[in-house]
């Protein structure tokens, strides 16, 4: 997979250099290329951003570095396009589902926004030339689409085939499609099997596999009825058995 990302702060990407992604880059599994926005820019201030029309506080990023951004780094692969991710607050919010099904993209483009945004003329251009997403990690403000961009980045490529050591791994993990749809994992443990007063659970240790997955489902239903009792009602009820409804 190739992911281009174009940011004012190439720097704010060094952490993709480290671990698992660091690794799947270094052995091709992963091409990530950084572009500076300002080298589309011809000021002798490398100037990106401007007032806002209307009138208001903050500044806006200006269209046409973006615009010519985004042409050039759209137009590197011949007859290709890439899809077109804009991090914003106002985007759709970014699930395990997204991860999933970007992940099955060959080739995908972030655009960081900072201050108030980018000017929003750049996507509805974007948008004539390849499909654009507005995306969101959440409800909150973040100061630039960076952050927001290493989350997804780091979310998709995990689940790129050969990224993590063990791939069964990805389908226990809290949301995965399938057995997790809708649900958070619960306690995990390691040894020792006592520490500082607290056992381990002793099914854990009993070596038999279908009492510890159904324990494992148990849990899961209790934690995610803790935490995020909304997605209790999301959980098909095709797939729940009688003991998942006594949970
Ligand atoms: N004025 C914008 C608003 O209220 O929606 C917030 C702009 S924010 C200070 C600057 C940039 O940070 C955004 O353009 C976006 O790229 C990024 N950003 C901030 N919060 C985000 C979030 N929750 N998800 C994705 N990107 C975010």
């Amino acid at each position: 997979m190739r992911i281009d990302i174009i940011t004012i702060f190439p720097d704010y990407f060094t952490p993709l250099e480290l671990s698992l992604i660091g690794k799947a880059r270094r052995s091709g599994l992963l091409d990530v290329r950084l572009h500076d926005l300002r080298s589309w820019t011809y000021d002798r201030h490398n100037t990106v951003d401007d007032s806002p029309y209307g009138g208001g506080p903050g500044m806006v990023m200006k269209p046409e570095p973006w615009g010519e951004a985004l042409d050039a780094v759209s137009a590197a692969v011949p007859a290709a396009s890439p899809r077109l991710i804009l991090p914003t607050p106002s985007g759709l919010p970014f699930t395990q589902a997204d991860a999933g099904r970007l992940a099955g993209e060959p080739w995908l483009v972030f655009a960081c926004g900072r201050y108030e945004g980018i000017d929003s003329r750049v996507a509805a251009d974007a948008a004539l030339r390849m499909p654009v997403e507005e995306i969101s990690i959440g409800d909150y403000v973040l100061n630039g689409g960076e952050s927001a961009t290493l989350v997804m980045v780091e979310a998709i490529s995990r689940l790129l085939p050969g990224v993590l050591g063990n791939a069964d791994s990805v389908a226990q993990d809290s949301f995965a499609p399938g057995l997790m749809d809708n649900l958070v994992e619960g306690p995990v443990y390691t040894k020792p099997p006592a520490w500082r007063g607290q056992e381990v659970p002793p099914v854990l240790l009993s070596g038999n596999h279908g009492a510890v997955d159904r324990w494992r489902r148990d849990e899961a239903l209790r934690k995610t009825a803790r935490n995020r009792p909304e997605l209790l009602d999301r959980l098909d009820p095709e797939r729940l058995d009688r003991r998942d409804r006594e949970v």
